[in-house]
């Protein structure tokens, strides 16, 4: 199971949490003159990296906050928690590969490094066991 630092209550059991899916997805700027396929693919299409993730989360049974977390998806450790309406605390997050197009740009897939240098609510030991799932 993790542990959340919710950023208002502090850390808290992976249960009282929800899940809310890729962050930084933007609404489309024009959705009425979205193709159906372009409208799919905004509603439905995420990313699934092997590596970091930046995901939505709530502490439902806590404050009942949104926030923004950065999740390695193969080690579980939590790399940040940031507010929601802002940019991603790591390079990998820059608006042009947020657009929905696809970019070979580095991005969250690289594998090997280190946890970003993130100042601020960088987490370093929020660790779920070896071979906890979700
Ligand atoms: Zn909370």
């Amino acid at each position: 199971m993790l542990l959340i630092p919710c950023p208002n209550c502090g850390p808290r059991d992976e249960t009282e949490f929800h899940y809310g899916g890729q962050a930084h997805v933007p609404y489309p700027e024009n959705p009425s003159e979205l193709t159906d396929t372009e409208w799919s693919r905004y509603l439905f299409y995420r990313e699934n990296p092997k590596g970091i993730f930046a995901e939505r989360w709530v502490h439902s049974t806590g404050c009942r906050q949104w926030f923004n977390m950065l999740r390695d998806t193969v080690s579980y450790d939590i790399k940040a928690i940031y507010p929601m309406g802002t940019p991603r605390p790591d390079s990998a997050g820059a608006p042009a590969a947020e657009s929905g197009t696809a970019s070979l740009a580095a991005d969250s897939t690289t594998t090997g490094t280190d946890a970003p240098n993130i100042p601020g609510t960088s987490i370093s030991h929020a660790t779920a066991p070896e071979g906890a799932t979700k």
